[in-house]
């Protein structure tokens, strides 16, 4: 071989273009010149500086030679190779030898200039220096350009392309001119990556979609603008990520960001579904936790394009609010900052307790208080009453949830205000009336029941409080009168009585229990008589109770579910009551419209009254007999006893007309028989229209939680101190009003 001519065809300042036969080159110039077979890579390197006439100070130039693959009878493909050394220049003259029918070989000269470079040729000792001494140099600056016509036949009849194994390098040599590195579509032993070309698109998407299938993840594209792709894995906590763009240099679509490997699992296709929402939604609830439960199905099914099942998205999104917000320590640090966005976004009531640490950046949570003005502004068209209940959270720090409910026109909880605190006692009591005084409501003549605790009641009786006659009216709970009675006195016989003598509404008939009690145990009847017989008994209540006997303790917490599940702390749980609130408001109030705009006037309670009149009048046939002073007497033929009808007082001996402020059956009786409209007897507090504005007030969008106000005057919480270990250092007591205390404008429904 040694005395082998090999005819050199080179060719520079063009391209290389792909066409049905391979490569080939379009360009300006041509030489044509011969090599001995055995030419080394320097040896060449320095013909070809003499060949061309480039000047090796100014320029340099990789090397691509023209190879012969595929060949089959009458046919050869040709594919790039780079010439990059002795054994790849071996390769190329070899060419000739082994294919006779081949006469010369040609090579494609990527020339670029070095006048700007930092490398100056005149002080490298050898020629490849210039192209990069070592492998790696090498890597790093040669670079395949390779251009294919827009011929859908040599995509589609499988030419393999050579691939160029560099690695884009921008900064290795500044003011260095990149070239595009055209991928193949075979990219079983290439990674993606910057500097990696495509024709378009398409090709881009076919081989990110191959490289993602085989690792077992996967990816979405989003188009950016016009020829500009951003690739990211769809596990968002996998921070991989491509991005491309058609460059105007070269006209082809390049990788010009890579973020990778991924990070995250390879997909499991089983378990894929259920991990992927449960995570999607994670990333919607970290980024804003306040979505709500429709927010979430509204932007899944336009984001994923199938519904989810509400169940499971608030399942999802529970699950994900522990995860984020899972920390109990972090969530009193975190709290006054959730507080302050729903301040800042919903004119949030918030006041905060805790004791001072001596650096008084810093404090331990005793408790916090807080209403939303949509409650405030929907509880003036409930009727004045106001339920209020404690109950513990089974939880690390052993907190208390309080709630102040109204009740809304349909009989069912309406909340008002709540607080966590880290305690029950009479100053926390004192703190949470005085706060529904303050913030919530200044209604005169309120009727307040609760349980009969110590604490309530020394706050309710103290000297200036509001919580007294003429401006409310104390009124306990019967079961929870019942059972601290059961406390003193176990025996089940007087417990019934204290039950029946609590709700009758006959005087007599209570007068007849509270005698059997005396006779049966002086004690008993000592304790009871402690109390004002109207803070429990129904006989004496003087209609301020509206049949509201005892607190549904379930019921009344309800909204509140969140503080009860295992796993959630403070802030998780005030997020998922603020779900709660917007929803049962929004339901509340589209039931009530719907209800208006098909014709009803009056909530369920009274309509099922007027209900049972109507078909209890066809089987008993009432008896009404006028009497004086426009009483009339009802009887039936079923009932033994009979009842007074006074429908100028809205009375009836049997009670119920007072307790509800509705007509009971006889009252109903007495206005069918004179012929009178029973609805006029019947209280506003029972119509859909105060239902409906009760509920009318909209709560407005909470911002992303990045963009959440830092609490302003609030120190930092560190979790509260639990007895009996000793506080870190003498308390200095504080309560503060951090917030605005007239509420936002707040907006309505239509
Ligand atoms: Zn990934
Ligand atoms: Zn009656």
């Amino acid at each position: 071989m040694s005395e082998v001519n090999v005819p050199v065809f080179c060719c520079w300042n063009g391209c290389i273009k792909d066409g049905t036969n391979g490569i080939y080159y379009e360009g300006s110039n041509y030489r044509m010149t011969t090599v001995k077979g055995k030419t080394k890579f320097n040896e060449l390197l320095d013909h070809l500086y003499q060949v061309t006439g480039l000047d090796r100070k100014r320029s340099k130039f990789g090397i691509i030679g023209r190879y012969p693959t595929d060949i089959q009878a009458f046919r050869v493909k040709y594919k790039p190779l780079p010439v990059v050394d002795d054994t790849s220049l071996e390769t190329m003259l070899e060419i000739t030898t082994k294919h006779p029918y081949i006469k010369d070989i040609d090579l494609y000269l990527e020339v670029e200039s070095t006048s700007v470079g930092v490398i100056d040729p005149a002080t490298c000792s050898s020629p490849s220096d210039i192209l990069g001494g070592s492998s790696k140099r090498q890597k790093t600056d040669i670079h395949v350009k390779l251009e294919r016509e827009t011929d859908r036949n040599s995509e589609s009849d499988g030419v393999v392309h050579l691939v160029d194994s560099s690695t884009l390098n921008k900064d290795s040599i500044s003011g260095h001119v990149s070239k595009p590195c055209m991928s193949s579509l075979w990219l079983d032993d290439h990674d993606l990556r910057v500097g990696l070309c495509f024709k378009d698109g398409d090709e881009l998407k076919k081989a990110v979609d191959w490289c993602s299938l085989k690792a077992q993840q996967k990816c979405v594209v989003r188009e950016t603008a016009k020829d500009e792709y951003i690739f990211e894995c769809i596990r968002w906590k996998c921070k991989w990520s491509l991005g491309a763009a058609r460059m105007k240099k070269h006209g082809l679509v390049e990788i010009i960001k890579y973020t990778g490997p991924h990070t995250c699992h390879p997909i499991v296709p089983e378990d894929f579904k259920s991990e992927f929402e449960t995570d999607e939604i994670e990333r919607a609830v970290r980024y804003m936790p306040t979505q709500t439960i429709s927010e979430l199905k509204k932007w899944w099914k336009k984001k994923i394009g199938y519904e989810l099942e509400t169940s499971d998205v608030r399942l999802a999104k529970e699950k994900a609010i522990k995860r984020v917000f899972g920390d109990w320590d972090q969530s009193f640090e975190d709290f006054p900052k959730l507080m302050s966005a729903l301040c800042s976004s919903n004119g949030l009531l918030v006041d905060w307790k805790y004791d001072l640490f001596p650096n008084p950046n810093f404090a331990s949570f005793c408790g916090v208080f807080w209403a939303f003005p949509q409650s405030i502004e929907g509880f003036q068209h409930c009727r004045p009453l106001i339920v209020v209940d404690t109950k513990n959270l089974n939880c690390e720090y052993q907190l208390k949830l309080m709630i102040a409910s109204g009740v809304d026109a349909a009989n069912k909880y309406f909340p008002l205000a709540f607080a966590v605190t880290k305690e029950v006692s009479t100053d926390i009591w004192r703190w949470f009336l005085t706060g529904i005084r303050e913030k919530v409501t200044q209604r005169k003549g309120l009727c307040l029941i609760s349980s009969p605790h110590p604490d309530i009641i020394a706050v309710v009786n103290e000297s200036g409080s509001q919580w007294q006659e003429p401006w409310a009216y104390h009124r306990f709970s019967l079961n929870h009168f019942y059972s601290q009675f059961s406390r003193v006195f176990p025996s089940f016989c007087l417990g019934a009585r204290i039950r029946r003598a609590g709700s009758t509404s006959q005087k007599d008939e209570f007068v007849s229990y509270m005698n059997d009690i005396k006779e049966k145990n002086p004690e008993a009847r000592k304790w009871l008589d402690q109390f004002p017989q109207n803070r429990w008994a129904l006989a004496h209540d003087n209609g301020r109770r509206y049949g509201i006997m005892e607190i549904n303790t379930k019921a009344l917490f309800a909204v509140c579910n969140a503080f009860e599940q295992a796993g959630h702390v403070v802030t998780g749980s005030v997020l998922l009551l603020f779900d709660e609130l917007r929803s049962k408001f929004d339901k509340s109030f589209s039931c009530s419209r719907s209800s208006l705009n098909c014709g009803d006037v009056y909530t369920e309670p009274v309509m099922d009254k007027l209900e049972e009149f109507r078909t209890t009048f066809v089987t008993y046939s009432y008896i009404v007999t006028p009497l004086d002073n426009n009483a009339f007497q009802v009887a039936t033929a079923l009932d033994k006893g009979e009842c007074i009808v006074q429908l100028s007082d809205c009375s009836c001996t049997c009670g119920d007309f007072q307790r509800y402020k509705f007509p009971c059956l006889h009252a109903l009786a007495v206005c069918k028989k004179l012929k009178f409209n029973p609805l006029q007897y019947v209280d506003d507090c029972y119509t859909l229209e105060r239902l409906k504005r009760t509920y009318a007030t909209i709560f407005s969008h909470v911002p992303e939680m990045s963009a959440w106000p830092e609490a302003s005057g609030v120190p930092r919480l560190l979790p509260p101190v639990i007895p009996p270990s000793p506080p870190p250092s003498p308390p200095t007591y504080v309560s503060g009003t951090k917030c605005r205390t007239t509420p936002l404008a707040t907006k309505k429904k239509s």
